[in-house]
């Protein structure tokens, strides 16, 4: 008989998980559901890959571990028979300008070195056609393709003097030292407008250079003098590998043209010289994906017969999991979560490797129903070389094709934590759980639809791939755009439509947390009301218990844990031990509100915290917080832990209480499960109901089915897509051909 051998676990107890133990079927697919909050990360990520990553790490050499994060035992009793983990999340790609869909996928090297053998004139070996080394870029623009510049417009407000923060840029704030520098320089009149500045006084601040004494806080000190944009070029534009807080904050204050040189293909001209059949390095990596895979197919080089097969089979799995649309002179920085996931799986699936375990993290999200068959045959693939697999995920779609399913509940947080049922797909659908109750029970079509109180007109649009279009969104009803992934939806709206009317409140997944001190509590400005309450009682001031306050825990500035930066890795948190996590002092935390002390309140979950609260204001934005889905999170929760989904529903409850009219969202479903989908469903009729317009892009079918409009894009991504196939009510579109959407519309009501 065929024994199947498993993973065991014994008695995990990450976060909200209640002592569960569970066996896990090795080279099979293993899908984890549940509501968000009900514990699969904390089983999957935090208990599982933790563990795996840590086992490898012990299989180190002391020395070689010094240089290795080190990883703490997840809490629980054991694991055995577990597997070295791939984890292939949503974290974005990141990386800086250099990166690109060709680089990060390996497809570059062999790109380059199918010309070093085939091309002509020879151009050198393969390093002469790549733009990272010194050899093969374009001496101009350095291989960057731009030539970035800073934007003195956006970087100085010139009514402005140095000391009332004429320098724009947050790392050259008044009283900082950086622009000390500057104002203790002697060179300038630190009260004066820059307007008024004369030629001298001008070129000193852009460009001056040189040694001075400069007087700091009241005693003097050697330093040296460098213009305001040799600084920045050298500090910013130069430099490579950048956090994405900071990249954002420089991209506002530089402009970037084509590099007149190498015309954006940021190669040599003797790597732009040499040709295969017509075609130069910089022509394939410009080209769709799926157009390259034809184009190589009909290649003829006997001399590089290998690398050009190689080559087919590696973009031929870019086009397999529905990137078929991107060129591989994209930029890592460009792409959706979604997009990184599915690049991350590529770079998998060329792997020979076998007996590993491989974890997903919703790899659904972005993808129309089209095209979740071609990531469900990847994943079969990956099984079927010998790997287990384990996806958390929520899409019906997806959850089918599971071998084994582990079903976390029944609620979220502390109501949570629980392995609910254990099973195949059919007998899930079955269980009494509340995956398997939605699992029977789907929203019908919405068949009397709002009527429009207006509209609001793009006209024209052409960015990215969008071909001219003129589309009209109607005013005061949900209107769901759709279309499979790269036919223009984010171009249409986040691009076309934000451009027109940019006065609409924004609720996308882009992270919240600017700052690590940032927690739900500051987001929310819950944190505000709270430390009022905490004066007020105790006869002291509010800024007491603000986490910049002298009445913080000195060692972890009131954050409760340590951050230790490794380069190239994620940074290491581990519990402050001075306050154990508490985050003030004894003294402040001897300061009470009815019984409890500031850190019992962050440490409260949003439900908990709307039953102690009795303030109308705090009460409303709590209710908020919790209508969205996220009662169990804790106030002082960081942002940095919420998953993408999470903080777009942050942002959601934040913004839920204001007033405004167009609220656009971007697959607001993602990391919800199908009873979330309800709750958020309930919230866009809410706003609607309200006067409110609200636009989301979605792919999620329940989501389609209650919209009062449909604007669905395509046929296809890229190239393909980017015209508007149908504008209309729900039960119109089924009528549409053409349309995949549409298909899979009628399909799902069949
Ligand atoms: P799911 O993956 O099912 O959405 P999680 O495992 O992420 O659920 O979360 C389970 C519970 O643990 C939730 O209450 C969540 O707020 C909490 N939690 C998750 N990560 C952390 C963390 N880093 N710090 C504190 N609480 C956390
Ligand atoms: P969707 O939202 O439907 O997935 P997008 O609007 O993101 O589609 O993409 C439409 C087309 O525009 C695709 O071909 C995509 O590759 C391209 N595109 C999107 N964003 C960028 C960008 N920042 N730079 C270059 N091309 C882009
Ligand atoms: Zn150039
Ligand atoms: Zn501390």
């Amino acid at each position: 008989m065929h024994r199947i051998d498993h993973i065991r676990i014994t008695g995990a107890r990450e976060n909200n998980l209640k002592n569960v133990s569970l066996s896990i079927p090795k080279r099979q697919i293993t899908v984890f559901t549940g509501v968000s909050g009900s514990g699969k990360s904390s089983m999957v990520f935090d208990t599982i890959a933790a563990e795996a990553q840590r086992q490898l790490n012990e299989t180190f050499t002391a020395f070689a571990r010094n240089f290795l994060p080190s990883y703490g035992q997840p809490d629980l009793d054991e694991i055995d028979n577990i597997s070295a983990a791939v984890i292939i999340d949503q974290k974005r790609l990141g990386g800086n300008s250099r990166s690109t869909v060709g680089t990060i996928t390996d497809i570059n090297p062999l790109l380059r070195l199918l010309f070093s053998r085939a091309g002509q004139p020879h151009a050198g070996y393969s390093n002469a056609f790549s733009f990272n080394d010194p050899q093969g870029m374009c001496p101009e623009c350095e291989g960057l393709g731009r030539s970035v510049q800073l934007d003195l417009d956006k970087f100085l407000d010139r009514s402005k003097s140095l000391n009332e923060g004429a320098v724009q840029h947050p790392d050259f704030a008044v009283g900082g030292w950086v622009l000390g520098t500057y104002t203790g320089s002697g060179f300038f009149d630190n009260d004066k407008p820059l307007a008024d500045y004369d030629e001298a006084e001008w070129q000193q601040l852009l460009h001056g250079e040189g040694k001075l004494v400069m007087q700091w806080q009241g005693g003097s000190m050697n330093a040296r003098y460098e213009g305001l944009v040799d600084r920045f070029t050298r500090l910013y534009i130069k430099k490579d590998g950048m956090s994405d807080r900071n990249r954002e904050i420089f991209l506002r204050f530089v402009t970037s043209r084509v590099c007149p040189v190498c015309e954006g293909t940021r190669l040599a001209r003797a790597a732009l010289d040499s040709r295969i059949d017509g075609y130069n390095i910089a022509d394939f990596t410009a080209m769709e994906a799926g157009e390259l895979v034809t184009v190589l197919g009909k290649l003829e080089v006997p001399t590089a017969k290998t690398v050009l097969d190689s080559l087919i089979d590696r973009i031929g799995n870019l086009v397999a999991i529905g990137l078929g649309y991107l060129s591989l002179d994209r930029e890592t920085t460009t792409l959706s979560g979604g997009e990184s996931q599915r690049i991350k799986m590529v770079r998998h699936l060329s792997s020979s490797l076998t007996e590993m375990m491989y974890i997903f993290d919703e790899p659904s999200v972005g993808l129309h129903a089209r095209d979740v068959h071609r990531l469900k045959e990847l994943l079969v693939k990956l099984r079927d070389k010998g790997n287990t697999v384990l996806v958390v995920e929520h899409d019906p779609d997806v959850i089918a094709i599971a071998d084994h399913v582990v079903d976390m509940g029944p609620y979220a947080g502390a109501r949570g934590g629980e392995v609910v049922f254990e099973g195949s797909v059919a007998e899930l659908a079955e269980a009494d759980t509340l995956t398997g109750r939605f699992l029977r029970n789907r929203l019908p079509l919405k068949t009397a639809p709002r009527q429009p109180s207006g509209w609001y007109t793009v006209e024209h649009a052409t960015s990215h791939n969008l071909k001219d279009v003129t589309v009209k969104f109607p005013a005061g009803v949900l209107t769901v755009v759709t279309g499979v992934a790269g036919s223009g939806k984010s171009s249409l709206v986040n691009d076309a439509f934000l451009a027109e009317y940019p006065d609409a409140i924004v609720i996308d997944q882009a992270a919240v947390g600017t700052s690590r001190r940032s927690n739900t509590a500051t987001y929310t400005g819950l944190l505000d009301g709270i430390r009022k309450l905490f004066a007020k009682a105790n006869g002291v001031s509010p800024s007491l218990f603000s986490a910049n306050s002298k009445g913080a825990c000195e060692n972890c500035q009131g954050l409760g844990v340590i951050y230790t930066d490794l380069a190239f890795m994620d940074g290491l948190k581990s519990v402050c031990e001075i306050c154990d996590g508490r985050r003030f002092s004894d003294d402040v935390l001897e300061h009470k509100l009815r019984g409890r002390s500031i850190s019992d309140v962050l440490e409260m979950t949003a439900a908990e915290a709307v039953e102690f609260f009795t303030e109308k204001k705090l009460r409303e934005v709590l209710r908020a917080v919790n209508d969205v889905g996220l009662d169990y999170l804790k106030l002082g929760q960081p942002l940095s832990t919420l998953s993408g989904g999470e903080c777009q529903r942050i942002k959601l409850a934040t913004e839920l209480h204001k007033a405004g009219s167009i609220y656009v969202m971007d697959e607001p479903t993602t990391g919800l499960h199908m009873s979330d989908v309800g709750h958020l469903l309930e919230i866009m009729e809410r706003l609607v109901a309200q006067g409110n317009t609200v636009i989301v892009i979605e792919h999620n079918l329940d989501v389609i089915r209650n919209a009062d409009w449909i604007i669905d894009l395509g046929p296809e991504g890229g190239s393909g897509g980017g015209t508007v196939l149908f504008e209309g009510p729900p039960a119109d579109l089924l009528e549409a051909t053409g349309s995949y959407t549409a298909d899979f519309l009628r399909q799902d009501l069949a």
